[in-house]
């Protein structure tokens, strides 16, 4: 059978909405989808490894990686840079691999102006409440910049309206079904299965 180019799929959220959780989700529930590993000038939290989690970059690595072109986008999040390598991302759609990207708000318009055809998905937590037991359960942020992130949060969910989609991360196994159902509903799209039907 012939196979369409792969899916690429925008999750953003503010931080604590459960982006990390839901993915690992999805990707128990599919093979078909790879996580995208961005790049980073942020500290590693306590078992997170260079190249699974992020690719963690000093300022300056940064910097060069923008100047050879190296990201699809990339945004300043709390005080630390963070961006998505275009090259595996290509290689992996034209291999009819999905992927899906966890990348904040700023980054996610800057994919939509890139690659219009990419389905914006926000995740969103239940409530506020939740949100700050959620990043203070987690326990990785100071309390100085998890107030930042909480902040940022309520701007970002003023853009939720934007976006293509708005799955609610109550239980963690429902929204990645959800999710699933988004990623198998984009890949029926008729623009993209029209080219399956042969008229004899
Ligand atoms: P994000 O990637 O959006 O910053 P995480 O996936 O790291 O968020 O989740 C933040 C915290 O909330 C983690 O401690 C995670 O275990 C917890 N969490 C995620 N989803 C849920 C859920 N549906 N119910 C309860 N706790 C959750
Ligand atoms: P954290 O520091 O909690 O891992 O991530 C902070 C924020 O940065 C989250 O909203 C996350 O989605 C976002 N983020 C992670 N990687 C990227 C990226 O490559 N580009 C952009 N624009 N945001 C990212």
């Amino acid at each position: 059978m012939k196979r369409n180019k792969g899916k690429l799929i925008v999750l953003s959220g503010p931080s604590g909405a459960g982006k990390s959780t839901v993915i690992a989700e999805l990707l128990k529930r599919r093979d078909d989808i790879s996580f995208s590993v961005s790049a980073t000038t942020r500290q590693p939290r306590p078992g997170e490894t260079d190249g699974v989690n992020y690719y963690f970059k000093t300022t300056g690595q940064f910097e060069s990686m923008i100047a050879a072109g190296e990201f699809l986008e990339h945004a300043c999040y709390a005080g630390n840079h963070y961006g998505t390598p275009r090259r595996p991302i290509e290689e992996q759609l034209a291999a009819g691999r999905n992927v899906i990207l966890d990348i904040e708000v700023q980054g996610a318009f800057q994919v939509r102006s890139a690659m219009p055809e990419a389905p914006l998905v926000f995740l969103c937590p239940p409530n506020m409440d939740e949100l700050e037991r959620r990043l203070r359960g987690r326990g990785t942020d100071a309390e100085d910049k998890m107030l930042i992130r909480l902040e940022t949060a309520k701007g970002e969910l003023k853009l939720a309206r934007e976006y293509d989609y708005i799955v609610i991360n109550d239980v963690a196994e429902e929204a990645a079904a959800e999710l699933d159902a988004i990623i198998t509903a984009e890949q029926c799209r008729a623009a993209d299965r029209i080219e399956f039907i042969t008229e004899e």
